[in-house]
């Protein structure tokens, strides 16, 4: 949900989390175990992080799966038909795995607008994916480690990754830095982990939109519990924070209507013994 209020923003900033989905690696089926053939574990096998200068903040995830991109992956990361015909469909019939990396902490903002005053009227949503250098150079970064350190590391030599050939950019040396940059332009999918849209911060921060027991500022008692609290990217997939989040607000609302209930119950036991004094009177 996106709380738009015109009076105070008239941009809304969010982040996501984008993955470059054009690294499929055909694997001999001969090499590898039945195990991993017929493992089917939702299709994530396992996940690694990469960092860059902070050693306490990964800048990016790896996500491996078990399959080359196919028909069901295709509408998992939102890949069109058209993208799907070009770039996939001839390696339907193929064996092998895929690596996505996973830019976690982009600088890039996406915004929400209003485009009129009507309600009914849709916003304006620009994701402005890879707009700042240091996204393009961060999964360029990530891109190359994969290509050419840990598919070629001895256990994964023992399954012999070949690289299907990627998007194919034109006039630029194959695999070179320019043709990742090149190829990241034009293919580039969500992880769907929209967040800071509503964001949850102190009074004095004017960007936030909800105070810390997600009340929309300005309003009495209307709440938002979801991603888009979340103020700063995080470095993981979002749906464990959402769960905890809509806990913690459950937790907040039913303090506040017990404690409000309990009011009532104390005004509930003066009127009884009012009640109760008038009826003696009556005795
Ligand atoms: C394909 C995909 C795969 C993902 N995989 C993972 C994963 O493996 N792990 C992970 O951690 N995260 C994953 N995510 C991200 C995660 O699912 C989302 O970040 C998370 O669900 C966001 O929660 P939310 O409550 O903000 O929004 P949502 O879960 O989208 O909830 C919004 C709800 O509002 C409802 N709604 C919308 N409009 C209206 C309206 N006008 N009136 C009433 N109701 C309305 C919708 O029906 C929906 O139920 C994935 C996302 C996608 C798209």
């Amino acid at each position: 949900m996106i709380f738009i209020n015109p009076t105070q923003h008239d941009n809304i900033d969010i982040r996501d989390h984008i993955a470059y989905p054009g690294l499929n690696y055909m694997v001999d089926p001969d090499l590898v175990n039945d195990f991993m053939k017929t493992r089917r574990t939702g299709g994530v096998e396992s996940i690694g992080f990469l960092f860059g200068k902070s050693k306490h903040r990964p800048d990016v995830e790896l996500v491996l799966v078990n399959k080359l991109i196919n028909k069901k992956l295709k509408s998992w990361v939102g890949i069109s038909d058209k993208v799907y015909k070009k770039n996939y469909k001839m390696a339907e019939h193929l064996f092998g795995m895929h690596i996505f990396p996973i830019l976690l902490h982009p600088q890039s903002n996406g915004t929400v607008r209003l485009q009129s005053k009507n309600p009914k009227c849709e916003p304006e949503i620009r994701t402005n994916y890879l707009k700042h250098p240091l996204d393009v150079q961060r999964l360029a970064d990530a891109i190359i480690f994969i290509d050419e350190n840990l598919t070629r590391t001895t256990e994964f030599e023992k399954i012999r990754p070949v690289l299907y050939p990627a998007p194919i950019c034109d006039n630029l040396p194959y695999k070179s830095r320019e043709y990742w940059e090149k190829a990241l332009t034009k293919l580039v999918v969500s992880f769907g982990d929209y967040m800071g849209g509503n964001k949850m911060g102190a009074r004095s921060d004017t960007s936030s939109v909800v105070d810390c027991g997600f009340r929309i500022r300005g309003l009495k008692n209307v709440r938002i519990v979801d991603a888009s609290v979340i103020p700063v990217t995080m470095s993981g997939h979002v749906e464990a924070t959402v769960v905890m989040l809509a806990e913690k607000a459950a937790k907040i609302i039913k303090r506040t209507y017990k404690r409000s209930s309990c009011y009532n119950d104390k005004s509930r036991e003066r009127r009884n013994q009012l009640n109760y004094k008038q009826l003696s009177c009556y005795k």
